[in-house]
């Protein structure tokens, strides 16, 4: 069935509609800059990329353009229901959750947890309520596969009342992006289903890591807010937190400065103090760029070391999963990764690292030993999929 795949921003809605069963894209695309002059609509169809102004455009008027473009090439009228992502689903929720009135109050009360993510979700929700009044929508939530963590991994060691009365504790996101490439990782490597042990890198601008057991979440880097974990594009991953405090007498700023530091002007960009992008970083590298070099050097420990901590949760590494822009294309980048993991037996396979993915099942080390695997991530299909099931599990009921 035709699915239309929401993911509301801040400033952006990205849409998608995928064949469920087929995980075919019939179209896809991102209207961007909402709200300035330069908003735009841009879209892929066929292989070929449009784009058109929007000027001035808010979320509203952006999704109302949207499906008079599904309109305009005939899928509008074939979709079986809307699913949406949702940031934050808090401890909430532990799957993907048709949306109900009480669905919607539980995603605000999120808001404090999620408050950058979660309004631009909510407000994609309403509208397309209101634009298809008569379809399912389904929330598809971020957090929501790793609440199989148990406390020894999601507890911060922090006064209890503040997990039982504030709701601090670890989260994780990209929860989408660990099920599917675990999933797929599964079924590539002919691992048993209910006998496995994995570590899922998604690296992307943002940057996380799972341990999957047996399809199960028991760890992950993010935390109470994508902010924790390894270093990443802009975020700085986790630091001492005293150096806030630090950082805010010595700039004599508040913290929501400082914040925005770490989330903005740390990670690669903060260490190179040139850029976020991986590609520019390692063509600078090669030039002879000292801090660049320094960069991609740390970004390498910090996932390394984190997915060696991932094992602890495991016991046992069966294979370790790479995703997103920097898991899926960087070469160098899982070079250096696995060459630092050497003691847990993986051995790289210099070719197959470099052939990945043209004609091949994604693995690139020897047969023998813990398996290392390219997977390219694909969480519209996942929020496809799930939205799917759902409605079809609501027919079988209705
Ligand atoms: P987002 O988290 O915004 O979805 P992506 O998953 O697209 O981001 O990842 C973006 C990162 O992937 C950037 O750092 C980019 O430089 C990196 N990347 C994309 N293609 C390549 C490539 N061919 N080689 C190295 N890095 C790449």
């Amino acid at each position: 069935m035709n699915v239309l795949v929401l993911n509301c921003g801040s400033s952006s809605a990205k849409f998608a509609v995928i064949d469920s069963a087929s995980g075919a894209e019939r179209i896809s695309g991102i209207a961007q800059r909402l709200d300035s002059p330069h908003a735009t609509l841009d879209w892929k169809l066929d292989g070929h990329r449009h784009s058109r102004d929007i000027h001035h455009a808010d979320h509203d008027v952006a999704l109302r353009a949207v499906v008079e473009l599904l309109r305009g090439v005939g899928l509008a009228d074939d979709l079986a229901g809307v699913g949406h992502r949702v940031v934050h689903g808090g401890a909430r929720f532990s799957g993907s959750m048709p949306i109900t009135e009480e669905v919607v109050a539980k995603i605000e009360e999120c808001i404090p947890l999620g408050p950058l993510h979660n309004p631009p979700n909510l407000r994609g929700i309403q509208i397309s309520q209101e634009l298809f009044p008569k379809l399912p929508q389904v929330a598809v939530f971020d957090t929501a596969f790793h609440q199989s963590m148990p406390p020894r991994a999601y507890l911060y060691a922090v006064p209890y009342e503040w997990f039982e009365n504030h709701e601090v504790r670890r989260y994780g996101f990209h929860g989408t992006s660990h099920r599917y490439v675990s999933e797929q990782a599964v079924r590539l490597l002919g691992l048993p289903p209910n006998d496995h042990r994995l570590v899922t890198a998604h690296l992307g601008n943002g940057c996380s890591l799972a341990a999957v057991h047996d399809g199960k979440s028991v760890d992950t880097t993010m935390g109470l807010t994508p902010l924790d974990g390894v270093v990443m594009g802009t975020r700085s991953g986790s630091i001492d937190p005293s150096i806030i405090a630090h950082m805010k007498k010595a700039l004599h700023r508040g913290a929501d400065h400082v914040m925005d530091q770490l989330n903005k002007r740390s990670g690669l960009l903060g260490i190179s103090g040139l850029s976020n992008d991986m590609r520019t970083l390692q063509e600078a590298a090669a030039n002879g760029h000292e801090r660049a070099a320094l960069a991609i050097e740390k970004f390498c420990y910090s996932v390394a070391k984190a997915a060696a901590g991932m094992v602890v949760s495991l016991g046992r590494l069966d294979a370790l999963v790479f995703t997103g822009g920097i898991g899926e294309n960087a070469t160098l980048v899982r070079a250096k990764v696995v060459e630092l993991l050497g003691f847990l037996g993986i051995t790289l396979d210099p070719e197959l690292n470099v052939i990945h993915g043209k004609g091949y099942n994604g693995r690139i080390t020897q047969a023998t030993g813990p398996q290392v695997i390219v997977v390219p991530t694909n969480e519209e299909l996942m929020i496809a999929m799930d939205t799917a099931e759902i409605i079809a599990a609501e027919r079988r009921a209705a």
